[in-house]
């Protein structure tokens, strides 16, 4: 009974459990097939910790799970923006090594 019922949370990816983000409130999505980034919204309260790249797979999982932006795939950037009222700007990863600078 020591624990809340939240539990110790630690991220999967870098187990640390000290940084997760306040719960997402939206993703904005922008892709090459968009006019306007299109605004995903979680069903439930995700947070996400901010000291690796775990925000990269949120992203890919939340552009995927929706019919609209896996269409319009691959994304290019999101704005994920928190209950907090914060917002991180991430710029897809992506191998685009082809596109050498000349
Ligand atoms: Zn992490």
């Amino acid at each position: 009974m020591a624990e809340s019922e939240e539990g110790p949370v630690a991220c999967g990816r870098c187990r640390r459990d000290d940084s997760f983000s306040h719960p997402v409130s939206v993703i904005l999505v922008f892709a090459p097939g968009f006019e306007k980034p299109y605004p995903l919204i979680p069903g439930e309260d995700y947070s996400v910790c901010t000291a690796c790249d775990a925000i990269y797979r949120l992203i890919d999982c939340a552009v995927d799970a929706h019919p609209v932006t896996r269409a319009a795939a691959p994304w290019t950037r999101a704005v994920v923006v928190f209950s907090d009222g914060r917002g991180a700007d991430i710029r897809a990863k992506r191998r685009t090594q082809h596109l050498a600078l000349a």
